[in-house]
Formats: structure tokens, sequence, C-alpha cells
């Protein structure tokens, strides 16, 4: 690729108020790597890839993240606690900030673009304080060719302050870190945190306005691959629920691991040029193309490793959320470029701690509908002893902190393009089966690759009625038999063993299902609210 070419173009950074040179343009991966480590930032590890940590934050701030509130936001975002207003004056003074902190550093820059489609490219420019941060830009977006690179035009800018510290009072802001969208001025600022999250779902969140406003293609949270047929297959879901690891199939091509859009031409397109694979207890074994993608180029961050740079995946003493970021071509089957036609299969991941959702069950388009608005996950409980009840965790649309619109506008878009397309939605359990979190055990990821393969084959029989049990609580259609599954494991209430509990914890779900849907009960028709749970608990 095009880690090796020298690239001969230098910048100016005045336009931002940067007035000094000292700037590392479009540096390779493997340049970048070796400054990290000349510079003390980070070490190699025995894989090859640069382990770094990311300081303070090793996870994204959902409430530290704001819009500014002006003429082209004011109307059309859905203002609340997770789009947080800010003002037009408050961002251009602590802009100023950021750029006069930055005007005493050495600074790396990358050009790069979103979306892998020609037709809706958006030129990036990301400027970075650290050098790893700017390998990460260079990992996750998609990379330019050097003819493209020479009349390039950014069109948004990141920038990127790890170092800087806010001062909430004078600033604007809840603490020391932000990281604030200006749509008028097409900037992502960010500060106070090196958690590299921040500038991928920076440029998400800014498509996830742009893209449905005003190019009619609706953005989402999920992962995406082709099979040998054509046929592409988008996986949704919550963090940890498993879009990298499903979509990461040898069998099939892979589009990308988090964030794709899908066109008025029906094609989806990668946003992105990388994947971001959660790595607590990654083995070889049972996740191969990932634990391969680990080598020079990678980058891991927050790992504990010993003196000779061997990694402990099941070390979480920094955090549960330890990464890797990879270009996609890290990975043997991938698709070039990044785009997927003929949508047949829509996979909605859901990590179910209470164990009583089926591993797999076929959804009707209202029950697709349902459950999209929804967006259910669970939260395993804290890691103090004796604390197991799981927590339910709803985020509309599978990716609310990114959506800056109402939920209701996606989920009408995905509705009218699963009817158009007649794809088949199924929602998949990857989270807890023969009883909850602290009884029972996570689903083998071995039987839930086996269930997906089932579904996109056919296999699943899927006109045959007959094939199919409609589950008395969550209304869904569980398969009878799946090849390469236990039978037993298809049915959540006969790995438990107990009936009485399984039902009084499947209606604590339903519960908690209907209260968050609340919300959304005015915007939703009939036949969606239908969608939902059928038996609750009194
Ligand atoms: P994010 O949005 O944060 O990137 P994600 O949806 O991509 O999250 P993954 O990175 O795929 O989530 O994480 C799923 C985790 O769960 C992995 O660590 C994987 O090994 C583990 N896992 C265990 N059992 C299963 C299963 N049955 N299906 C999927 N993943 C499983
Ligand atoms: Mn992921």
């Amino acid at each position: 690729m095009s880690n090796s070419t020298a690239i001969t173009k230098t910048i100016s950074l005045t336009n931002y108020g940067i007035k000094h040179n000292n700037i590392k343009y479009q540096l390779t991966p493997d340049e970048l790597h070796q400054i990290t480590i000349d510079n003390e930032l980070g070490v190699a590890s025995s894989l090859g890839a640069l382990a770094v940590n990311t300081g303070e934050f090793t996870g994204r701030s959902p409430r530290d993240r704001f819009i500014v509130k002006d003429e082209v936001t004011k109307d059309k975002i859905w203002w609340g606690d997770i789009n947080i207003p800010f003002e037009p004056q408050s961002f251009d003074k602590l802009y100023d900030k950021v750029i006069s902190y930055l005007n005493e550093k050495e600074l790396f820059v990358r050009d790069a673009y979103a979306c892998a489609d020609p037709l809706y490219k958006m030129n990036i420019r990301v400027i970075n304080e650290y050098p790893w941060s700017n390998m990460f830009s260079y990992n996750m977006f998609l990379r330019p060719t050097e003819e493209e690179l020479q009349s390039f035009d950014p069109e948004w800018t990141v920038v990127n302050a790890p170092g800087f510290m806010a001062d909430a009072k004078i600033d604007g802001t809840r603490q020391h870190n932000f990281a604030i969208l200006n749509f008028t001025r097409k900037i992502a600022l960010v500060g106070g945190t090196g958690y590299t999250g921040e500038i991928k779902k920076g440029i998400f969140s800014a498509l996830n306005f742009i893209l449905p406003t005003f190019k009619n293609v609706l953005p989402m949270h999920c992962s995406a691959n082709i099979g040998e047929d054509g046929d592409t297959a988008i996986f949704f879901g919550l963090s940890g629920t498993g879009k990298t690891t499903l979509s990461t199939d040898p069998n099939r091509k892979l589009i990308g691991d988090d964030e794709h859009g899908w066109t008025p031409e029906n094609s989806v397109f990668n946003f992105e040029g990388g994947c971001y694979a959660k790595v607590i207890n990654l083995s070889s074994e049972k996740e191969p193309e990932i634990y391969g993608a680990i080598k020079k180029g990678a980058i891991l961050e927050n790992v504990i490793m010993d003196d000779a740079g061997n990694v402990d995946f099941g070390d979480t003493s920094i955090t549960q959320n330890t990464r890797v970021s990879y270009p996609i071509y890290h990975i043997e089957n991938i698709q070039q470029p990044s785009i997927g036609k003929n949508v047949k299969n829509i996979f909605f991941l859901t990590a179910d701690a209470f164990g009583v959702l089926p591993p797999i069950s076929k959804l009707t388009p209202a029950q697709a509908a349902y459950h999209f608005i929804s967006g259910y996950t669970a939260k395993v409980a804290g890691t103090e002893a004796g604390v197991v009840e799981p927590q339910p965790s709803f985020s509309a649309c599978f990716g609310a902190p990114f959506m800056p619109l109402h939920p209701t506008v996606y989920a009408e878009m995905l509705s009218k393009k699963m009817q158009e397309s007649g794809v088949d939605v199924w929602l998949i359990n990857t989270g807890w089966t023969g009883g909850p979190y602290g009884v029972g055990k996570r689903m083998e990821l071995k039987y839930t690759r086996a269930m997906i393969s089932a579904a996109l084959s056919g296999e699943l029989g899927l006109y045959n009625y007959d094939n199919y049990h409609i589950h008395s609580v969550f209304g869904v259609a569980q398969p009878r038999e799946c090849p390469g599954v236990p039978t037993s494991v298809l049915s959540p209430r006969t790995t438990w063993n107990d009936d009485e509990a399984y039902y009084t914890t499947a209606f604590k779900l339903t519960n908690a299902f209907r209260e968050n849907f609340k919300k959304f009960e005015n915007y939703a028709s009939e036949e969606i609210r239908r969608g939902g749970p059928q038996r609750y608990a009194f």
C-alpha cells in the first residue's frame, strides 16, 4: 500500500492560526511508529504492533460531547443529554486557545477522507499533537492516493490536542476534556483526552448529520460484509455486542466493522479505512483474523505487557476497553473498495446479560422497527463482588450517542430501505445463555457464527412456518434447528432448567423494553408498537 511512498508535499497551517512550520505532514505509519517510540510515547509489542496508553481516558466521554448551536444546527438537531448545545462564541474562543497551545508544539498532520463511495467522499484534515494519534488517523480513515493529495482540499478538520486542558468555568465545557462539533466551521475540536475513539466518532457523528440531511444517505452504526454470491449483510449493535468480531468472517469479504452508509442507489459503503477491535480476552484460536491483524502498523491501546512486550489480553487492569486499530488491509478477505450492493440480511446484535432472548430469531418488519428504535443491549454489573444484577441499556438506532437527529429520522429511512430491498432481519443474542450474568455463561462464539452462517445461506428454512416457534414472551420466531448448533441452545428457556426463574427474568426485561419505549410511542405506528415484547409482568 502507500506505506512506503515518500510524500514530497509540505503544507502550511496559517489559515488555521498555526504560525510555525514545525509540521510533520503525511508521515508513513512506519515513521510515526518510530517517532512514537523515540519520544517514549509508546513501545513495540512482541507482535510488532505499537502499544500506547491513551492516558486519563480509555473510552469516549459522552457527557463532554457538544454540538455548536447555530443557524445550521439549531432547528435540526435533537438537543438534549446526547446532543448538548455549545455557544458559537465559546467555541471560537476555545478554538483560539487550543490553537495557541498547538502553536508551541510540533504537529502531525494527515489528509485523509471518509466514505468509500466516490459520490459521498468527504475530505478530512487531522491535526494531531501526538504522533500515535496521527497514525491512528492513517489507520482509521481512508487513504488518498498521491495524485489526490496534490490537489487536496480539506472539507472537515479534526483538531486534536490531548494535552490541552480546558478551564470549565471560563471555556463553557463541563470539565477539562471536550469533543465539540461545529457544522458551520466544519471543525471537530477534541481536547483534554487522548482516547483515539473520539477522533473517529467525531467524524462519524458529523456524517450522521450531513448524510441524511443533505444527501439522502442513511448512516448506520453497523459492520458489513459480503458473501461469494455478492449478497451484503449488515450487523447493528451497541459496543461489545460483536460487530467487529462477527463481520470479520473468513468466508465473507469484510466491508467494514463500525460505520456505514446506505445510499439511494441501494449500496452500502464504509465510512472508514480501518478497524478498531476490542482485544479483551482475544485469542488466536477463536479470532485468528483479528489476532493476525495485530502486527507492525497496528496500534494497541491500554494493554498490559511483560518486559519482552508479550501482551496479556486477559489483563484488564487499565481498562476493559483495550483496543487495537489497524488499516483494513491487515485483514485478508476484504472487499475493495469497501462498497457492497444487494443487502439481503440485517442482524441486530444484542448482548443480553439477562440471558432470556433467543440466540437467534427472525423479526417481522414491525418487530425490526421496534428493536431498531429500542436499541437494546445489557451492561453487566460492575466488578464489585456479589453484584451480579445486569443493567438493561437502550440506545436508539444502536448508536444514540452518535446520532445528532431524532431517532425516528433514521428509523423511518431504515424501514423504507428494508421494505424496498426485501431483507430478512434477525435478532442475535451474543450475550448470556443458561441463566443471567453470574449464573449462565456467554454464548459460545462458534455457535453464534454457525447461526449467522445458517441464516445467510438460507439453511434455517425461513419460509417453512413449522421450522419456527413463536416465543411466548418476545413474539419473535425462534428456529427449532440450526446446523452446527445443539438444539437445546436454540431455546433460551430450555437452557435455564428453571421455567419460573426464566419467565420472571424475561418479564423484567419486557418491562424495561416497555418503559424505554414510552418516549417513542407518539412517533410509532400501532403496528410498530406491537412489534415489542407481548407479555409483561404485572
Ligand atoms: P464496538 O462498537 O465497541 O466496536 P463491537 O460491536 O464491535 O463493539 P466487538 O469488538 O466485536 O464488539 O466485541 C465483542 C466481544 O465479545 C469480543 O471481545 C468477542 O470476543 C466477545 N464475544 C464472546 N462471545 C461472543 C459471541 N457469541 N458473539 C460475539 N462476540 C462474542
Ligand atoms: Mn467494533
